[in-house]
């Protein structure tokens, strides 16, 4: 037995996900927090252009410059701003999209990763709903929310220092309005959070249960079922609508507080200056009086400092949803239980390995959660080439032992050794590729038969397929309705979806070792038989391993081994 599989932690206790750290977008933010800074040359050349036709304070003269340089001036900066910015949103919304990206691959990677014994695997249509859809919101929250958080923190810092040598008292009265702002919008903002992840849980299990009910809709016309599904279907919109609603409220609310402190800090400032200027409160600018032309300085600055917090106000929401989507595709990735050695993706054509011999030495595992252990120190020899049945009645753990030996999941103890390679978490993909697995369900995919037994692997071509499906016996069906399948396989009949199945595995010329798990439960005996001979053929100079608790098949493999039901094996 060897150290690396006896060393496992525990499975039970699932894995919680890590929220990954979120690449910084520097670059695109930096941009436009310069392109927000460049009003405040454009606001300093206007106010000393108004102050110089009014006869008040420097004149831009005093800078080396006319009125009509001025304007001049005023317009490029004017320009460069537009462009600057315009440059920087589409730097950001496609790095942002590059991150979307990267997130879904890695999570689409880890559900494929994780092992088909792991019952915690996310129900089909929740998962494709945070891939597909609730994933999307966070391009807004990266591309929008995080380069308008920078600009709220150094732009209005930069206005103040640009105020304070002009007027103490407006500066005074813009930092007193500005932290009322962040405090209200975060009161807000974990009541935004919590309603938008809401929001989001009721979006994936509606997205879940439409498609959950889209699958069976057979079954529920069948069994008389239609009305009480569109009712509960009624009251999950219901519910998902206050939920939407519930989130609207909280962006309403929260553009309204900003909207209003704003508005109350720039019409202070306002007030102020209209005072001052007219002598009414003369305090505030350094012991003297503010020229026309400061004050106008001031009075534009104003709602520049207000506009970063305004801007950042009007997309908080896209911070909530954003962090929920991030969330949620972080808790895809997380894994309960993983397929061995998943990340082995092999390509390539090769030849076919000779019959491997299998051993299993001390085999134990137990399914997360599970009371008692689906395998105890099972040890066993298969020949290579030789057919052997696993029997026994259903739980007695044979698929679970099929999967352990194609390294669908750890084993707690003991090893797997395929043609003498122990398998582990650095060969697993690789013994795989000789290995084929095939279950009473195949999954059909809405499409064409030749695609459906190639399953689009590179080194399996359509002429292959083609071979492997005459040899199916369903050169009918590729012949008579051009070949195309529906969802789930409809239009086809049980035995004819198991040929597909057999089909996908002959067509595969790396095959050396098949899997069959209960390959003929759920058939008649004659189909039954058809399906057995034609797999028992394939298997020639192959090793077979067969799930089943079918006698007739059992007798026909070389040996067989009887598994007792697990709940005699009980863990004491
Ligand atoms: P068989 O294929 O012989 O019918 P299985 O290997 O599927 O038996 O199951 C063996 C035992 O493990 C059963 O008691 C079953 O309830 C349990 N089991 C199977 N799959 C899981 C799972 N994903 N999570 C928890 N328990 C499981
Ligand atoms: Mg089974």
């Amino acid at each position: 037995m060897r150290e690396s599989s006896v060393a496992r932690s525990p499975r039970s206790r699932p894995r919680k996900a890590r929220t990954e750290p979120l690449p910084p977008m520097r670059l695109g933010a930096g941009l436009q927090v310069l392109a927000a800074l460049l009003w405040l040359p454009q606001a300093a050349l206007i106010a000393l252009v108004i102050g110089d036709l009014a006869g008040q304070g420097r004149a831009p003269e005093d800078f080396g410059l006319n009125a009509a340089t001025s304007a001049l001036a005023v317009a490029i900066l004017g320009i460069v701003r537009a462009l600057l910015d315009g440059y920087a949103g589409r730097l950001c919304f496609r790095r942002a999209r590059q991150i979307l990206s990267e997130r879904r691959a890695k999570a689409a990677k880890a559900l494929a990763a994780r092992s088909p014994l792991d019952s915690g695997r996310p129900a089909s249509g929740v998962a494709a709903s945070i891939l597909g859809e609730q994933g999307e919101a966070i391009v807004p929250y990266l591309s929008r929310y995080r380069p308008a958080r920078l600009k709220a923190v150094i732009v209005p810092l930069a206005i103040v220092l640009a105020v304070f040598p002009v007027s103490w008292a407006a500066a005074i009265v813009l930092l007193i309005a500005a932290p009322l702002i962040p405090v209200f919008m975060a009161l807000i903002g974990w009541r935004a959070q919590a309603a938008s992840e809401a929001q989001l849980a009721g979006l994936g299990s509606m997205n879940g249960f439409l498609l959950d009910r889209l699958r069976g809709l057979a079954t529920i016309r069948a069994m008389g079922a239609v009305d009480r599904t569109a009712k509960r279907l009624r009251q999950e919109a219901e519910t998902l609508r206050t939920r939407t609603m519930a989130v609207l409220r909280i962006a309403f609310l929260s553009s309204a507080v900003l909207e209003l402190f704003a508005a109350l800090g720039v019409a202070m400032v306002a007030v102020y200056i209209g005072f001052h200027l007219l002598g009414q409160l003369p305090f505030g600018a350094w012991g003297g009086r503010l020229s026309l032309g400061e004050g106008l300085f001031v009075l534009l600055l104003a709602p520049a400092f207000f506009e970063p917090l305004r801007d950042l106000s009007s997309i908080w929401h896209d911070r909530a949803a954003g962090e929920a989507a991030l969330k949620a595709l972080d808790d895809l990735s997380a894994m309960d239980v993983a397929v061995l050695n998943a990340d082995a993706d092999d390509q390539r054509k090769g030849a076919r390995a000779p019959a491997p011999a299998v051993r299993l030495e001390n085999l134990a595992f137990a399914h997360a959660g599970a009371e008692q252990a689906a395998i105890e120190e099972f040890s066993l020899s298969i020949e290579a080439g030789e057919k052997i049945a696993f029997f026994g009645p259903s739980g007695s753990g044979k698929s679970t032992l099929l999967a352990l030996i194609a390294g669908l999941a750890p084993a707690d103890r003991g090893c797997v050794r395929i043609s003498e390679q122990s398998l582990d978490e650095t060969n697993a993909g690789s013994l795989r590729r000789q290995i084929a697995w095939i279950g009473q369900t195949p999954h059909i995919f809405a499409g064409d038969l030749i695609s459906n037994v190639t399953l689009h692997r590179p080194w399996i071509g359509a002429d292959n397929a083609q071979r492997a499906l005459a040899a199916a016996g369903l050169s009918h069906i590729l012949e008579g309705r051009d070949g195309h399948l529906g969802e789930g396989g409809s239009g086809l009949s049980g035995g004819e979806a198991l040929r597909v199945a057999l089909a996908r595995l002959t067509a595969d010329p790396r095959i050396s070792l098949i899997l069959a798990d209960e390959p003929t439960a759920h058939l008649d005996s004659q189909t039954a038989k058809d399906i057995a001979d034609h797999l028992l053929a394939f298997a020639k100079g192959r090793t077979l391993i067969v799930a089943t608790h079918d006698p007739l098949l059992a007798h026909r493999m070389d040996r067989i081994v009887y598994l007792p039901k697990s709940a005699m094996r009980a863990v004491a």
